[in-house]
């Protein structure tokens, strides 16, 4: 890694947005580019910096917009410069709807005081709000139901001044797993309601999307491609579950992580290692300490199962996890040292940890995983495999290292 950063020794994020652009590309083949991607990029893009992924993908044609859950998250992109359109995927409270109007943010809808608030918030700021009808086909989360009563909610929206519906949508509860008779049958439902909403209407809904990642890459889930696609997890390279198809895209992990040895000693016999003292030094062993913790999310759950890279080989954890340093075993990796590079996540020579496989060895699911990467590892953002920017917890902002942010998108 390069000198300037020498300031992320401790820890750091990689995030490869060369292989976050190879991600979109192969997802757009994957539709036959007929249909847009809308990247989701929710809880700051899954943990990988919302920001300097849209600000990357938005100049791109096969980006219809981008979704997040907040009016804040919203917020955040329009105020960094990103004017393609924004979807909030869940319910946003009224608060914020002259502010939302102002900023050409959709919301979903599937509630009629919210379509009443919102109309009245158009009429005071002066400008129509477009909308996205959210259809409840079987998550039982949010949406109305694909029924009379869901039709009668379209046409108070089509009625109501200021509200121009611009899209419907409904989400998979199933799409992950191997049986697929539960999504084709979500899909046959949204269909057939949105037809009969554009009957009622008089004229097609412009924007219609119901397919999320596993939908974007499962063979027998190909007619759920409408026009937008909703590309969340694959974006990153990861994958929706084990069960789907993983030779459909040739996706790559967009996000690694990496320290860099704090300490190295021999253990004494007879001591434990780490809190609990749960693994005890009984024979010769080589210890080195690697300076994060669950602090930084590195789950504590991987305490005694996990394993890190070092010199291209795996070194298993010993011990518990701490919140800021833990412990790993390098008896076997020759000349271990001090300042050693560290993978946690990703490659080192021919060894690889994915995100799956930490998510498996920690019990927790890989999405969860990638989101919850604690604040205080920076984020290192790649482009054409040199460091083009930088975020840290306490110096706001992206810092760019190279030109490529400065294209006036407020970086
Ligand atoms: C989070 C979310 C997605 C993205 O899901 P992936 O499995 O990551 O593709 C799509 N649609 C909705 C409504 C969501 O909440």
């Amino acid at each position: 890694m390069e000198e300037c950063l020498r300031q992320f020794d401790r820890g750091y994020v990689k995030i490869d947005l060369d292989a976050l652009e190879h991600n979109i590309d192969v997802m757009y083949d994957r539709v036959g580019r007929k249909s847009r991607l809308l990247l989701v990029i929710k809880t700051d893009g899954y943990g990988h910096g919302a920001v300097p992924i849209a600000q990357l993908s938005q100049k791109k044609e096969s980006v219809g917009g981008f979704a997040v859950a907040t009016f804040e998250e919203a917020k955040h992109l329009r105020e960094c410069g990103i004017t393609k359109p924004i979807l909030i995927l869940g319910y946003t409270f009224p608060y914020c709807y002259e502010e939302l109007i102002g900023l050409e943010i959709r919301p979903a809808v599937f509630r009629k005081d919210t379509l009443r608030e919102l109309s009245e918030a158009a009429s005071r700021v002066g400008k129509t709000v477009k909308v996205h009808i959210k259809v409840d086909t079987g998550m039982s989360r949010i949406g109305i139901y694909p029924d009379q009563e869901g039709l009668s909610f379209i046409k108070m929206a089509s009625e109501l001044p200021g509200i121009e519906i611009e899209g419907i949508f409904t989400h998979f509860a199933r799409a992950d797993e191997k049986d697929k008779e539960s999504a084709i049958a979500q899909y046959a439902s949204f269909r057939e309601f949105t037809r009969a909403a554009e009957r009622l209407l008089g004229h097609p809904i412009p924007i219609r999307h119901c397919a999320n990642s596993a939908a974007i890459i499962e063979k027998d889930l190909t007619m759920t491609h409408l026009d937008w696609v909703r590309a969340g997890i694959t974006l990153y390279g990861l994958w929706p579950s084990s069960q789907v198809d993983h030779t459909s895209v040739d996706l790559e992990p967009v996000l690694s992580l990496h320290s860099r040895v704090a300490y190295v000693k021999d253990g004494r016999i007879g001591s434990g290692v780490s809190y609990g003292g749960t693994w005890q030094v009984k024979e010769p062993v080589r210890i080195a300490t690697i300076p994060l913790g669950y602090g930084d999310g590195y789950p504590r759950s991987l305490s005694n199962c996990g394993y890190v890279l070092i010199r291209g080989q795996r070194a298993p954890i010993l011990g518990r996890v701490c919140m800021d340093q833990f412990m790993v075993d390098v008896t076997r990796i020759p000349g271990v040292s001090c300042s050693d590079p560290v993978t946690l996540i990703g490659t080192d020579g021919k060894e690889h940890i994915s995100m799956e496989t930490l998510g498996e060895l920690s019990h927790r699911f890989n999405y969860e995983f990638a989101c919850d990467l604690g604040k205080r590892l920076p984020r290192v953002f790649y482009y054409r495999q040199k460091p083009a920017a930088y975020w840290e917890q306490f110096r706001p902002g992206i810092h760019s290292l190279e030109s490529f942010f400065q294209n006036g998108t407020g970086v």
